[in-house]
């Protein structure tokens, strides 16, 4: 199998934010993956903004240098980073201030796409959309990307999305989830539509309850203060968890076009029904002989917030009623696994009667790690000894049914950021999305302020609370393990 790579049109990309952590860790990298893989033409500028006083060549330094420690080391040692290094220049730019912003108009070109990317928190993104239209950087086809988190709450998302629509229009702003970026998520649509084999049982008829879950090794030091404002209702189910049940929940669209596809995820949050209180668990990691306590990290002995979610939901429409979606989220959990498995009914009547046992089909699509596609399928336990049943896995993991193409596969951030500059919003959040995402949470987290909720207490390297287990089991189900 040979993977096609399309060159984007020669483009301007200024990162406001470009010596920050995530354009550090995430945006320079996967620019210069794509740039090694052909993508992006020679004749490209890529432009850090921020306060620090620096050159052009200073920030081709901090740009190597992130190249090397977060680019996975392909291209550094053939010149290719070099050539690479050449797109690169810098502005000192307030964002705050007028300083800079005639300069950086002055680097940029036109006649060739422009983008901004706000990497910078987001209480700036007004003042730099502002300054973009004021000192004449942008224009009607210009592009901004923003990054999370969209808002704190209902009210904050609103004041950001009309603090942005003052200044470009809904079809210019990319609000970047990574995890619609990933390519299983991807290939989440294709299995659904590209196939017929799934699409007539994907529904309350045949699937008994779908799990979807994000876990975590990584605990809250380092970014506790942050942290500690949000938590994970807000840092992960608002946004990732909710846009894969989307995505796992949506009517098939009539074309794989970005409104088409973003009207109908919009229609799955609006069917979502309020969670009871009772479908809810929320916890936060104690400590233990290795681990310091959540309440630690954030040097906060009596923080309230919390750092794991497990909660059960209902998509009140015809193809969903009756079918629970059960998600969970948390961090500091014994393994780094995110996966959405979806659970089929039993067949209706086994002909093979009690003694051989009834499996049901399971199909597993797991995000990280080992990206792929599993699905449990029932077969005759091999042998004598009459008919026992027995399920085993068709297996799909890409590293293998791609062979060496798989180590090709973009990451999430290189998708998107070539989906800005080619004009495609298919993967990105639009603002209704957004503010009904957040419609939904408001009031979960609402009523445990009023309810003063204190979360469940668990073990570090643990699957979260007791309670978290509690929630399926009082339904007769149980949660998949977590594993790598
Ligand atoms: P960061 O490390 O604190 O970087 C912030 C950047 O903004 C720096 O380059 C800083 O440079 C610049 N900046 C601050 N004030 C400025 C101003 N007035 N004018 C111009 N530039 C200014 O933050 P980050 O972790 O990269 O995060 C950036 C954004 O991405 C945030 O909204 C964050 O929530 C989001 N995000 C981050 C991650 C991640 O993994 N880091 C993941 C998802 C989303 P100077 O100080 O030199 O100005």
């Amino acid at each position: 199998m040979v993977s096609r790579v399309i060159p984007v049109d020669r483009f301007d990309l200024v990162i406001f934010g470009g010596t920050g952590d995530l354009a550090r860790r995430k945006i320079l990298p996967a620019l210069f993956r794509r740039y090694c893989a052909g993508q992006i033409p020679q004749d490209t500028r890529i432009i850090g903004a921020a306060r620090s006083d620096m050159d052009c060549a200073g920030f081709r330094q901090v740009t190597a240098d992130a190249i090397r420690e977060f680019g996975g080391g392909r291209g550094c040692e053939d010149g290719t980073l070099e050539e690479f290094l050449d797109c690169i220049q810098y502005e000192t730019v307030d964002a705050k201030g007028d300083m800079g912003w005639d300069a950086l108009r002055g680097r940029l070109r036109d006649g060739v796409t422009k983008a901004f990317y706000f990497s910078v928190g987001p209480s700036l993104f007004g003042d730099l959309a502002q300054r973009l239209r004021d000192f004449g950087l942008a224009d009607d086809h210009s592009r901004v990307v923003v990054e999370k988190p969209f808002g704190h709450d209902l009210e904050t998302a609103r004041a950001l999305n009309a603090t942005l629509a003052q200044h470009f229009s809904e079809d210019q702003i990319y609000r970047i989830d990574h995890y619609l970026g990933k390519e299983t998520v991807q290939n989440l649509m294709a299995v659904r539509f590209g196939n017929v084999l799934f699409e007539p049982l994907w529904n309350a008829q045949y699937v008994d309850h779908i799990q979807i879950t994000v876990a975590e090794t990584v605990d809250v030091s380092g970014r506790g203060m942050y942290y500690d404002r949000s938590g994970a209702m807000r840092d992960m189910v608002q946004n990732h968890l909710m846009q894969l049940l989307c995505l796992i929940a949506m009517e098939p669209p009539a074309r794989f076009e970005p409104d088409a596809v973003r009207d109908e995820k919009l229609k799955v949050i609006r069917a979502l029904d309020p969670v009871d209180y009772h479908h809810i668990v929320r916890g936060q990691y104690s400590a233990n002989d290795t681990q310091a306590s959540y309440r630690t990290h954030v040097e906060d002995p009596r923080s309230t917030t919390e750092s794991f979610v497990a909660l059960k939901c209902n998509v009140s429409n015809w193809r969903w009623a009756g079918t629970p979606f059960y998600l969970r989220t948390g961090k500091c959990l014994k393994e780094r696994s995110s996966e959405i498995v979806v659970v089929f009914k039993d067949a209706p009547h086994s002909i093979f009667g009690p003694d051989a046992g009834t499996h049901r089909n399971v199909l597993t699509i797991r995000l990280q790690p080992n990206e792929g596609i599993t699905m449990r399928v029932t077969i005759k336990e091999p042998g004598p000894g009459g008919m026992r049943l027995v399920d085993v896995p068709l297996d799909m993991s890409f590293a293998e049914a791609l062979g060496p193409d798989a180590e090709d596969v973009p990451d999430a951030y290189e998708r998107l950021i070539m989906d800005v500059i080619r004009g495609n919003q298919t993967l990105f959040m639009r603002g209704d999305e957004v503010e009904a995402a957040w419609a939904w949470t408001d009031p979960i987290i609402e009523g445990w302020r009023r309810r003063g909720e204190v979360p469940k207490p668990y073990e570090p390297g643990s699957t979260g609370p007791e309670d978290a287990l509690m929630l399926m089991h009082r339904d007769g189900r149980k949660w998949r393990d977590i594993r790598a």
